[in-house]
């Protein structure tokens, strides 16, 4: 591991914008002396003071607690695909393949939607992945592969909810602490979610 005064020099040769690049997107895993250090080299280097505001937000971790209560703010959401809050919103993992020829290509993506559209997706999607993965040699092996991982999973919804919720709200700390967790702002935060 690197002692204090050598990440110290590190950080001092690097450019504005690699400081820039880790300030943004890299904080958040840092040790806190090593926050520390970034911190003072913002100051030092005259940066965006966003960016400061930024690496304060972004390091933030939210405690157990808070995880709980933002993970209920969100479940009780209004559904962004039918706009209904007939029941809790619940996190889902749609994946797909599609094979053709020698191509075949695996998405996996995490949504935050109702229990109704959230299971519409999801047997959508296996049933895609059962006429259009087998095409192609990877497909072959790829796809029982991943038909039988999502029908076990069914069994495993609620615990796959969970994780992904609170992998989102960890993985977005600094958007949260800056934006605030308004009914508005979560809303807007899960469209875009579910767009990725
Ligand atoms: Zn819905």
């Amino acid at each position: 591991m690197y002692t204090v005064d050598e990440i110290k020099n590190n950080y001092k040769k690097m450019s504005d914008s690699q400081i820039e690049k880790i300030a943004l997107f890299e904080s958040k895993g840092l040790r806190k002396d090593v926050i520390n250090i970034l911190r003072s080299e913002i100051k030092n280097r005259k940066l965006n003071s966003d960016l400061l505001n930024w690496v304060n937000a972004e390091t933030k971790a939210f405690k157990e607690q808070e995880i709980i209560e933002l993970k209920n703010k969100i479940s009780n959401l209004t559904c962004p695909n039918c706009l209904n809050n007939t029941t809790k919103l619940s996190g889902f993992e749609i994946n797909k393949i599609i094979s053709f020829l020698v191509y075949s290509k695996e998405t996996n993506q995490k949504k935050v939607l109702c229990k109704n559209c959230g299971n519409k997706e999801k047997t959508t999607s296996i049933l895609q992945n059962l006429f259009f993965g087998w095409w192609s040699r990877n497909g072959i092996l790829a796809t029982p592969y991943l038909i039988i991982k999502d029908l076990i999973n069914l069994f495993y919804s609620e615990k796959i909810s969970d994780r992904i919720l609170v992998k989102m709200i960890e993985g977005n700390t600094g958007y949260f602490r800056m934006n605030g967790t308004e009914k508005e702002i979560l809303s807007d935060f899960i469209n875009k979610f579910n767009e990725i």
